[in-house]
């Protein structure tokens, strides 16, 4: 069996895969945060382009990938399936254990794969700027890069603790030709109010996703890119699991396990939803998902409706949430700090068909650290959740399992996480459940 195994451009998946008709119960739909009545597409239609809209509700099973996005694609899909011989020795296993590389990409992670769909849908739609927020800057970099690409504007306000300590994400999305901010920033009503209440605040995810909306609902030519959680973000993700599919067919071999981190769940549900109808067919695969002891929205949240933000502007989302007034702990992993997770991903976990895992970060960077070592490769932090999960699990399954992680970035831009690591300065979170509980009163009151 070949060490990398490369799927041939022609054979590159021509559609996307959604899994909104083979869910096991129908998704809860999201909610008006007023009326608590389902939502309608024309809600939505001042912040998203009409064809985002269809997808987020389609009820057909493929959609084509238009031609010119899977011309953008080509820069750097299909992405190799790796077999990690060298991480596998290290640890004495019997297993196979691949990982799917998304770190290839121009941005350096999986985003990009929905980055440059939503920006070509806008664009087809006559939208000549797209505004969003970015924590630690990697869906700032991947919707820059895809503006880039398809000649838009892009405004990225970036949560401003990030902007500080990561100039470098920054720089990135500069040269790519878009415009960053530091959020609170003046140039929204939002901003504005929270820098008269507190001028040295330094920002939120959810703030960052108020001043984005804002701008996108203020300017006609202007619309809003949500880099996870939404259906149409995990459709586009999809072509991961499916690359994975063929590859293993190449390999001749099938996975048995499939192993991702969540943050927003875009990443893991990109992996294992291509293979959810095979396992509703009886396949024997698991899907396990890491997240962080800190932000433990599967492990522990609560699965029901909660905003999208701590300004309470999203829709209300059936998902497994921490309550969205969470304050994250300081851990290194930026990307999995949401209080919440995509919907999809959550009917399928209350279906108990994934089976969730909570990490610590400190575990978490030194799988990482072991993974580099072996494989040679520096991960993001959020990928070192799945690399820990992988090696728990090749630990446990039975001799000669195939198990396959998503590999959902590099880390070379979050070296000073890394220095931390060397230096010993990172502490251990630990959410209390208490906290998620009291949290969870404040959740809005939907039967
Ligand atoms: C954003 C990000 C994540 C988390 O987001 P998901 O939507 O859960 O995939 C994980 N890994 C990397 C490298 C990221 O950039």
């Amino acid at each position: 069996m070949d060490t990398r195994i490369y799927l041939p451009e022609s054979r590159m998946p021509r559609q996307w895969y959604n899994a909104l008709p083979d869910l096991p119960t129908p998704l809860a739909p999201p909610l008006n945060p007023e009326t608590k009545e389902p939502l309608t597409p024309d809600m939505l239609s001042p912040i998203f382009p009409d064809a985002l809209i269809a997808q987020e509700m389609s009820p057909e099973r493929f959609i084509d990938i238009p031609e010119d996005i899977l011309d953008i694609y080509r820069i750097w899909r299909p992405t190799p399936l790796v077999r990690a011989r060298r991480l596998e020795k290290a640890i004495g296993t019997s297993c196979r254990i691949f990982y799917k590389d998304e770190s290839r990409s121009p941005a350096g992670s999986h985003k990009p794969n929905t980055a440059v769909a939503q920006a070509w849908y806008n664009k087809a739609e006559g939208v000549k700027r797209l505004s969003t927020e970015t924590g630690a800057g990697q869906w700032g970099t991947a919707l820059s890069f895809a503006c880039s690409m398809l000649g838009m504007e892009c405004t990225v306000y970036m949560v401003k603790v990030s902007y500080e300590q990561k100039p470098y994400r920054g720089i990135l999305i500069r040269t790519y030709g878009a415009e960053v901010f530091p959020s609170p920033s003046t140039r929204t009503n939002s901003g504005r109010v929270m820098l008269e209440r507190d001028p040295d605040c330094k920002g939120s995810l959810g703030l960052a996703i108020s001043e984005a909306v804002e701008d996108a609902v203020a300017h006609g030519d202007t619309k809003y890119a949500l880099g996870s959680v939404l259906n149409h973000v995990l459709l586009h993700q999809t072509i991961c699991g499916q690359e994975v599919k063929e590859q293993m067919a190449m390999a001749g071999a099938t996975p048995d396990y499939l192993v991702g981190c969540v943050g927003g769940g875009s990443n893991f549900a990109g992996l294992i939803l291509p293979f959810l109808p095979d396992k509703l067919d009886g396949a024997n695969i698991k899907f396990i998902g890491a997240e962080p002891k800190a932000c433990p929205s599967l492990t522990k949240g609560w699965f029901r409706y909660d905003y999208g933000d701590v300004s309470r502007l999203t829709p209300l989302l059936k998902m497994h949430t921490l309550g969205h007034s969470f304050m994250p702990a300081p851990i290194h992993a930026g990307g999995l700090r949401y209080h919440g997770s995509a919907p999809v991903l959550c009917n399928i976990v209350d279906a108990g068909l994934v089976e969730p895992r909570a990490y610590f970060q400190k575990e978490c960077f030194d799988a990482a650290k072991f993974f580099l070592q072996t494989e040679g490769f520096l991960p993001a932090p959020e990928t070192s959740h799945a690399i820990k999960a992988a090696i728990e699990t090749a630990k446990e399954a039975p001799a000669g399992s195939n198990i396959v992680f998503l590999y959902s970035g590099h880390g070379l831009l979050d070296l000073a996480s890394y220095d931390a690591y060397n230096k010993g300065q990172l502490v251990n979170y630990e959410l209390p459940q208490e906290t998620i509980d009291k949290a969870l009163l404040e959740c809005p009151d939907v039967s």
